[in-house]
């Protein structure tokens, strides 16, 4: 990977905070840095939102609102449908934005400029789609019931960094197309990705206030500013259960309507009457895409005893096939860890592991030198009390555990507070089925390493979330329901 290429696509993106169809410097042109995972060196600085610079952007999505409510459907959905060929148009250069402000491989950065460009196009197709109806009363002959989808209103976004285009894009997307207007927060680590989606999409036509982006290094006053404003309708959050919980507690004060896509421990089940090539294969996407940073990682492996020694051997065969590249990142299979603090974070849940009995099958400490990298590890043996299977590692360690029945290995899997994903791997149709309706999760792969489309409804239960993204209820999250009594 050419780094002038990689230069020239950050220096294409503009660093203001974007507020009201206007770049502007933040308040006292207060800036914050943005590194790059692989080096720990400043990529660039990009304005850094205060307090009134946040009240600017959500007054500036206010004002807009009405108008971009009046648009009719059809002029959105065509701005949505332009936004995500220009996402595609763009992809290259979003792509090298992306791997360097998140480490990721750029094959993976490539492929999330897809997955978010989809949601994009998906939204488009749904925008023309938001129906009514009307009703006869089913006692009164002279009564109708109109019931109307209507806008909910500006609405706050705030995304994580692991996927900083797709869960930009996994909002803005079907908010645009409900007619609701946007202030977008994205993480600190990675605001480059935003401030590009929001220049793409004025660009391509979306006027002025419907799209507002805010990076800031002070998440927490600056939200509770915008919250306190009484402009909000809706919060759109997607990031830890932690910072949720607190998000709703806040969001409750003013009955707020929120969404929130929160965090999983997904259970990676594998039964003995399962292709085991495909289960390692599966296995790789579940496990070391965006080197496990992904809400949907399988977090725990049970393996049916009978099968547990060769399926062990060849997922440590395939991890180890893994280039990591300390040199030039983009270029390997699996890069660096956002920061520092996730790379001790692993450290310390491997080390409960392996305390606990578990044995390092590959890898197991995190790679000398500059950088946050550690590299493909398997533990197998893992005791059910070690904290990385009540923990979202959020790092590449796959922890092996056996199990001998279905009923034993689905009381294993529902037994954690997280309920948003679950892999099962089986040949049997009728188990498929009976174990993928008893987990307490909002998504299975089914003999699948892979969850995330943008057509099908996505979201967690328990504490992983309230609320759908993508497919057709995506859109949802975005309308409220009005109904109209008519006595004829
Ligand atoms: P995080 O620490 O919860 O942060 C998420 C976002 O919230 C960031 O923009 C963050 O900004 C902001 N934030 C933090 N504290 C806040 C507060 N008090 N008020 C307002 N905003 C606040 O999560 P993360 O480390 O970025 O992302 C990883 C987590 O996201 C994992 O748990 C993962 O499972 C989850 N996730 C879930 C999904 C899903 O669809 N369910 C998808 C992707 C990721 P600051 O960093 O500045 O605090």
């Amino acid at each position: 990977m050419d780094p002038e290429q990689t230069r020239s696509a950050i220096s294409s993106v503009p660093k203001d905070l974007f507020v009201g169809g206007y770049w502007t410097p933040a308040e006292g042109n207060r800036t914050m840095p943005v590194e790059n995972p692989a080096t720990g060196d400043v990529l660039c600085a990009v304005a850094d939102a205060d307090r009134s610079d946040a009240v600017r952007a959500i007054r500036a999505a206010a004002d807009a609102q009405a108008a971009w409510a009046a648009t009719p459907p059809r002029q959105r959905s065509e701005l949505l449908r332009a936004g995500y060929q220009a996402l595609l148009e763009a992809q290259d250069s979003l792509a090298l934005v992306i791997s360097a402000e998140v480490g990721k491989p750029f094959a993976q950065a490539r492929a999330e400029v897809e997955y978010a460009a989809e949601f994009l196009r998906w939204f488009a197709e749904e925008a023309v789609r938001v129906a009514g109806s009307f009703v006869h009363h089913p006692e009164n002959p002279a009564r109708r019931t109109i019931v109307m989808r209507r806008p909910i209103g500006p609405s706050l976004l705030i995304t994580p960094w692991n996927f900083p285009l797709a869960m930009g894009t996994r909002k803005i997307g079907p908010a645009l197309a409900a007619g609701c207007c946007v202030v977008l927060k994205p993480a600190p680590q990675t605001p480059l990705s935003a401030l590009a989606l929001a220049e793409i999409l004025t660009r391509v036509g979306v006027p002025g206030g419907v799209v507002n982006v805010v990076p800031t290094s002070a998440a927490s006053p600056i939200v509770t500013e915008i919250l306190a404003t009484g402009l909000v309708r809706k919060l759109s959050f997607t990031g830890s259960t932690a910072v949720g919980k607190r998000l709703l507690e806040q969001c409750a004060a003013s009955v707020i309507s929120t969404s929130m896509e929160l965090g999983g421990n997904a259970a990676f089940m594998v039964f003995d009457d399962a292709d085991i090539d495909a289960a390692v294969e599966s296995a790789m996407a579940a496990k070391m895409r965006n080197m496990g940073q992904t809400c949907t990682s399988a977090n725990r492996f049970y393996v049916q005893a009978g099968i547990a020694e060769p399926f062990a051997k060849r997922l440590v065969e395939r991890y180890r096939g893994l280039r990591m590249d300390l040199q030039q990142p983009a270029l390997g299979d699996v890069g660096p860890l956002i920061d520092g603090t996730a790379i001790r974070k692993v450290d310390r849940l491997v080390r409960d592991a392996t305390r606990r009995g578990a044995t390092v099958l590959l890898g197991g400490a995190a790679a000398e030198g500059r950088g946050h990298f550690y590299p493909p590890t398997v533990l197998a043996g893992v005791s059910p009390e070690s904290e990385l299977c009540s923990t979202e590692i959020f790092g590449p360690v796959a922890a092996l555990m056996t199990f001998e029945d279905e009923a034993d290995v689905v009381a294993h899997a529902n037994a954690t507070e997280f309920g948003l994903a679950a892999y099962v791997f089986t040949r049997d149709l009728s188990r498929a089925l009976r174990v993928s309706e008893q987990l307490e999760v909002g998504c299975v792969g089914l003999n699948t390493g892979t969850i995330s489309d943008p057509t099908a409804p996505f979201g967690g239960v328990k504490q992983s979330g309230l609320g759908i993204e993508g497919g057709p209820d995506g859109i949802k999250e975005f309308l409220e329901t009005k109904t109209v009594a008519v006595q004829l």
